[in-house]
């Protein structure tokens, strides 16, 4: 098989202890068949203790209950108690592969780093130099996949015109994310309608304009207090967050950016990770539009939390790192926003371009 990772992607290392927000705070660990089997057969002391904390969730899946909010075998030491017990190979799939992502296409695969660690978000935005890719073969063996490979390539191109626009240091990065959105938002059609011509046309065309913008300016009103108000009712590890949502509602971002002059990389690496991991996902359901508005609304609240604390780098990344795990990583509050993105006009192209731009 062949993967493809961000160079990025090798240099992490968990930090365990010196972590400052623990994965396993906060989530309820979910078991896989394989590591449970392992499970039954740990006999004394430590044996009772697992199977005193597994049980099943509201969602059917078999979990290590938390206690105050913590994995129960998260040790104040910030250690874990089932590695030290047991090592490494005891881990169950989702503890020995977080913060690794992976998503298989058939013959080939992509993994990354999740922003929801603080040590891969530290890693990912540590270098301003455009994020790079790279292939590499693997011993995996191909998963069955039943994807259409001319949409798997054409999005392929696609999403490296995607990222090429992101990364055109010719424009400041809320031109090139407008453009990115126009890219999108002509090519969604003809993804959903498998029309791979068009798709190409799209490719090659240029997507910056460099007089003047070609959208309304006409700004709907209310789509920024609807994103936060929608942001607000999702489910939160940190009951903070809906304050922080709050009080970045009106933030002056312009104020903030002109202060901060140097930092579009930052937000340059934030949307391709967000293409990186998302835009490719597309070929499962031909729904490219909501990956797009994902990274874009992203941004906007980003930027806004960012303005809100007066930010300085590290604390930037701690907020998106924050935002990642408060969202990114909730499969209720990810399809809350798929679904709201697609039926309400505020999330329309055109309302997350007018204020990115706007502001
Ligand atoms: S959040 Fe990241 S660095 Fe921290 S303990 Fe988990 S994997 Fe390790």
């Amino acid at each position: 098989m062949k993967n493809t990772f961000p160079v990025y992607y090798k240099k992490f290392t968990c930090i365990a202890d010196r972590c400052t927000d623990t994965c396993c705070a906060g989530w309820a660990v979910v078991a896989d068949g394989e590591s449970l089997e392992k499970y039954n057969n740990v006999s004394g002391n430590f044996g009772k203790k697992i199977q005193s904390v597994i049980n099943i969730d509201e969602d059917g899946d078999t979990v290590f209950t938390p206690v105050s909010n913590r994995c129960p075998f998260l040790l104040d030491s910030g250690l874990c108690e089932m590695y030290i017990e047991l090592g490494h190979e005891s881990l169950c799939r989702t503890c020995r592969q977080y913060p690794r992502h992976i998503t298989y296409f058939g013959a080939r695969s992509e993994t990354g780093i999740s922003l929801s660690c603080p040590e891969a978000a530290r890693i990912i935005m540590e270098c301003s130099e455009p994020i790079t890719f790279e292939t590499e073969n693997t011993l995996d063996f191909p998963q069955p996949t039943d994807i259409d490979p001319e949409l798997y390539f054409t999005l392929l191109e696609a999403r490296k015109k995607a990222i090429d626009i992101l990364q055109n240091r010719e424009f400041p990065i809320s031109e090139r994310i407008c453009s990115f959105l126009g890219f999108s938002s002509d090519i969604a059609p003809h993804v959903r309608r498998y029309e791979y011509n068009e798709i190409r046309a799209a490719i090659g065309s240029d997507y910056f304009v460099k007089e003047k913008p070609v959208y309304s300016r006409k700004k709907e009103n209310g789509a920024t207090k609807k994103y936060f108000s929608d942001f607000r009712s999702l489910e939160m590890l940190d009951s903070l967050w809906k304050e922080r949502l709050s009080d970045a509602e009106n933030a002056d971002t312009v104020k903030y950016f002109k202060s901060n002059p140097d930092i579009d990389w930052e937000y340059e690496h934030l949307m391709v990770y967000f293409v990186f991991r998302y835009f490719m996902t597309a070929v499962f359901d031909r729904d490219l539009l909501s990956k797009s508005k994902l990274a874009a609304v992203s941004f906007i609240i980003i930027r806004k939390l960012c303005a809100a604390q007066n930010a300085d780098k590290e604390k930037r990344t701690q907020i998106m790192q924050r935002y990642s795990k408060e969202v990114e990583h909730s499969a209720s509050n990810m399809e809350f926003l798929n679904i709201t993105m697609k039926k309400s006009r505020f999330y329309s192209i055109e309302n997350l371009i007018n204020i990115i731009r706007g502001e």
